[in-house]
């Protein structure tokens, strides 16, 4: 958000709302606050949603839909019920789908170092060439971060209420060395847009220099709606097949965000040669994963509507949360022209876009607070926003009392900047 017009407000007017702010920061400060919105993490209350599942699968109930024993070695690509659960929810066929152990990260890593060192079907190891990634903007930290570990250049794309900017995109990718391109299809971390059709039509026939190149499609908010509207996922496959780049996307998810975030389970998820390719290099790493997990997962979530209905006991949860943000944002900063934010329909995270050259600022005064927040830039590659004007607010994991103390600390440190700034 640029600066806005100076909104003319007499001395008066300035000094009393400067005093007003000066006072409930100093009472607020006395409090002694510790109060955590920096990561997306689920609260105790939705892990306890999970808690009949760890009683799963049960005293000697080890015997897999082919007659397998779940506790022996093998079973690389998954269980035939573990894969159909979650093609079904992400909304390809269980062929294409890959159950690994709990963290999606982790996959969407394996598949960086196996890109660099083996190359990706119909191309050569990406080591041998500078490479580099479309980074939607803002976007996850630790897809930016994983990136920059390997030395991949992460340019940034803006992103708009569609999705990432498309003419943008193709412009940078007919730079060669971009190889691939983040994508958090539905309520994007953190700005909690969903990816129009159009966008992802788009996306899918992206003309691009490298003919190897990669979407990576994580879809980690898939069936986290905030309302009772629920998107079906994108067929990124049947568009990327439909447009002639049948192998374009690498699909990425996990169950952190609807069963355990530290014991769930992690899919890749691809056309033929993406799986073949994967699980040629996975047999390698692994001879099987857990897939006891993988029957607890099936025997309580049974199909798409028990994921649905486990789901719905999520949003009760978190809805309320998300609420009394919005509420705190508006009450103290509606009326004034100096911050704006999203309202998500899904996911994890609430963006704020405030004034330039007051997010760090802002995160300093509710440091002072006892407030701790995302670190001003995270949402930008290098953790460098050259505007300095966006946080990223996750209230999931804290209580609603809390939530909302946090969020008029939040709110309040806004407008002091701005009063600092001179901005009102
Ligand atoms: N992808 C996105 C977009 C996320 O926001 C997160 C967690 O916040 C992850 C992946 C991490 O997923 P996992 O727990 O499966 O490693």
């Amino acid at each position: 958000m640029r600066r806005s017009p100076v909104t003319v407000l007499s001395p008066d007017v300035l000094a009393a709302q400067g005093a007003e702010a000066g006072a409930t920061y100093a009472r607020l400060a006395a409090k002694g606050l510790k109060l955590d919105m920096t990561r997306g993490k689920p609260s105790p209350e939705q892990l306890d949603l999970a808690e009949g599942m760890l009683a799963l699968p049960g005293n000697r109930d080890f015997v897999t839909e082919a007659g397998e024993d779940a506790r022996n070695y093998g079973g690389l690509q998954g269980l035939a019920e573990a894969r159909r659960l979650f093609g079904a929810m992400l909304g390809v066929p269980a062929e294409a789908v890959v159950v690994n152990e709990n963290s999606s990260l982790a996959v969407m890593h394996d598949c960086i170092v196996w890109a660099l060192l083996k190359g990706v079907p119909g191309g050569a190891p990406w080591v041998r060439q500078e490479i580099a990634f479309l980074c939607p903007v803002p976007g996850y930290d630790r897809h930016f971060g994983l990136c920059e570990g390997f030395g991949i250049r992460l340019i940034p794309v803006p992103m708009d209420e569609d999705g990432p900017v498309v003419t943008e995109a193709e412009r940078l990718a007919a730079d060669p060395a971009v190889k691939g391109m983040w994508c958090v299809p539905s309520y994007s971390n953190p700005s909690g847009v969903t990816y129009s059709d159009a966008t992802v039509q788009r996306l899918a026939g992206l003309k691009t220099a490298a003919p190897d190149f990669r979407l990576f499609w994580d879809n980690a908010y898939g069936v986290h709606h905030l309302t009772e509207n629920r998107p079906a996922p994108h067929d990124i496959l049947g568009l990327t097949a439909a447009a002639g780049h049948e192998d374009r996307a690498f699909i990425f998810a996990s169950t952190s965000k609807i069963t355990l975030a530290g014991a769930g389970l992690a899919f890749f998820a691809g056309s033929k040669a993406n799986v073949a390719w994967y699980l040629e290099q996975a047999g390698r790493r692994t001879i099987g994963p857990d897939k006891l997990n993988q029957l607890r997962h099936t025997r309580f979530l049974r199909d798409l509507d028990g994921i649905h209905r486990h789901m719905t006991g999520h949003r009760r949860l978190i809805a309320p949360k998300f609420e009394a943000v919005l509420e705190a944002l508006d009450v103290r900063l509606g009326g004034l022209n100096l911050a704006r934010w999203t309202k998500p329909e899904g996911g994890y995270f609430i963006t704020v876009e405030m004034i330039q050259g007051s997010a760090k600022r802002v995160v300093e005064l509710a440091r002072g607070l006892g407030i701790a927040l995302t670190p001003a830039g995270a949402t930008s590659p290098y953790g460098r926003d050259p505007t300095d004007s966006v946080l990223r607010l996750a209230p999931t994991y804290p209580s609603v009392d809390d939530v909302r103390t946090a969020a008029e600390g939040i709110a309040l440190c806004i407008h002091l900047a701005a009063l600092e700034a001179g901005g009102l």
